[in-house]
């Protein structure tokens, strides 16, 4: 029995005059009465491999059933193409049809369709030619991040999903219960009552795995997670979900810098990895999605990212004259317009900002000692803002016992993260990437609920 070939591996080695199986799905159908010309695409590339069909060969009503979106099953010989546009053709001997495709109502037509569209059949997405790129790009980016992490001697650490710590400080949380909303008990003070709940206490999806990564940091050496995370953040943005992917490397025995240097050096890996892995799919993206995407890459792997301190970066703001939609003064938090202008237009390079004040960032970062900033580093990158944002960790038990109180967060319930700075404490620094925000940059694609595969915005789960 012959075995289907996918259509990457006839392509890239061609066995001219040997029959082949390939299997996949009817992009476009042209010609006449005599001849037929199918573009076959099974998903393993972006490209299409041309059928050739003789119709006084086949029944009439089978080749009628070959619209656009049918599945079919082909076997023939693989040919020389007579036409322009592939070197490589298949002549049909024999047609399977798995299942048609209702031409009236198949909502992918040749031509193109906007984002938002898409989006709303993003269970046949998949099939058009921009999500078959994104999304193997996406795969190659996750296992290039694996193959980073694992030629390090990084442990991939799984942290919780369902989490009963309500400080991990990154964003509103969504709660896990399996009360009945309906009749919530209360205890006598009126409060809700998590005692009768699930776990017996009160849960949340996690924001971030850091917590409980330093914890597997600090006696395996360096580990990273790559988990969802969930923010019940209510800003309807083109750079945020509500479930996204992070991946949060941990490090013992790093400071800042070192810190720094990982985050700039495994950002270029990938990019790197995904020029070397990608190019069919980055070539087209580029043809079709945003022209200066290659450009951009190459640039960021070639270039060393700019390494300024907060300070520095107002001063810079402040004296570019600029009107901003939001203020600028030493204290506050920036905004994207301000972080893009530092990127895109004052250095033109990725920016790493370091040292920021304490009252903006979270509370198991290392303090300085001017008593003000803290440890934090944001990388920014062209397009996209905040790609990053880590620190080095606050591993003084005292300063971060103090720095517990003074926010008021709950010291009781952090018992655990305590613990680890009175048994053997150790400097140790990490971040946060974002997955989807990392696929955007590396796609060029401009919405980051098309770089994800059901993405999970405000008012809006289907699929
Ligand atoms: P932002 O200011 O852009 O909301 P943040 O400061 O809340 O980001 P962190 O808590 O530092 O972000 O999270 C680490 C990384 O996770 C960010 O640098 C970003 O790449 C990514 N990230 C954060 N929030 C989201 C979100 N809602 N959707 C997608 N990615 C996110
Ligand atoms: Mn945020």
């Amino acid at each position: 029995m012959m075995k289907r070939t996918k259509v990457k591996a006839l392509l890239s080695a061609p066995q001219l005059g040997s029959d082949v199986i390939v299997k996949g799905w009817v992009r476009t159908k042209r010609g006449n009465k005599n001849i037929l010309f199918i573009a076959l695409n099974d998903g393993s590339t972006i490209n299409n491999i041309q059928v050739v069909v003789d119709a006084a060969s086949f029944d009439e009503n089978l080749l009628k059933d070959i619209t656009t979106g049918a599945c079919i099953s082909v076997t023939g010989k693989l040919v020389e193409s007579q036409g322009q546009g592939q070197s490589t053709e298949i002549n049909a001997a024999s047609i399977e049809l798995y299942g048609k495709s209702d031409a009236e109502t198949y909502p992918l037509q040749k031509k193109g369709h906007s984002m938002e569209f898409l989006r709303e059949n993003a269970h046949l997405r998949f099939r058009t030619n921009t999500f078959g790129a994104v999304f193997r790009i996406r795969h190659s980016m996750a296992f290039a991040i694996h193959n980073y992490f694992n030629d390090k001697g990084f442990v991939y650490l799984h942290t919780p999903i369902v989490t009963g710590s309500d400080c991990e400080g990154a964003g509103e949380m969504f709660h896990v219960t399996t009360m009945d909303l309906k009749n919530i008990p209360h205890d006598e003070a009126g409060s809700v009552d998590y005692k009768s709940d699930f776990f017996g206490k009160e849960t949340n999806l996690t924001v971030s795995g850091q917590l409980e990564g330093e914890l597997g940091a600090l006696a395996l050496g360096d580990i990273y997670t790559f988990g969802p995370t969930f923010r019940a953040e209510n800003s309807n943005t083109p750079r945020h979900l509500a479930e996204f992917w992070m991946i949060e490397p941990e490090m013992s025995f790093y400071d800042l810098t070192d810190n720094m240097d990982l985050a700039e050096d495994f950002l270029k890996y990938l990019i790197r990895y995904a020029l070397e892995n990608c190019k069919e799919d980055l070539d087209f993206l580029n043809n079709m999605i945003d022209k200066a995407l290659l450009e951009r890459l190459k640039f960021v792997v070639e270039n060393e990212f700019i390494r300024v301190t907060y300070t520095e970066a107002v001063s810079i703001l402040t004296a570019s004259g600029k009107k901003w939609d939001y203020p600028v003064g030493w204290g506050r938090d920036l905004q994207s317009e301000h972080e893009r202008y530092l990127v895109e237009e004052h250095f033109k390079r990725p920016v790493i900002l370091t040292d920021y004040p304490k009252e903006i960032k979270a509370f198991y970062m290392k303090q300085n000692a001017d008593g003000k900033t803290v440890r934090a580093m944001d990388v920014l990158f062209p397009g996209i803002g905040e790609i990053i944002g880590g620190s080095q960790r606050e591993d003084q038990y005292d300063l971060l016992l103090a720095r517990i109180k003074e926010m008021k967060l709950p010291e009781k319930e952090l018992w655990w993260y305590l613990d680890t700075r009175k048994y053997g404490t150790a400097p140790h620094s990490g971040f946060g990437l974002g997955f989807e925000r990392l696929i955007l940059f590396v796609t060029g694609m401009s919405n980051i609920r098309d770089v994800i595969p059901f993405p999970r915005t405000p008012k809006n789960a289907e699929f």
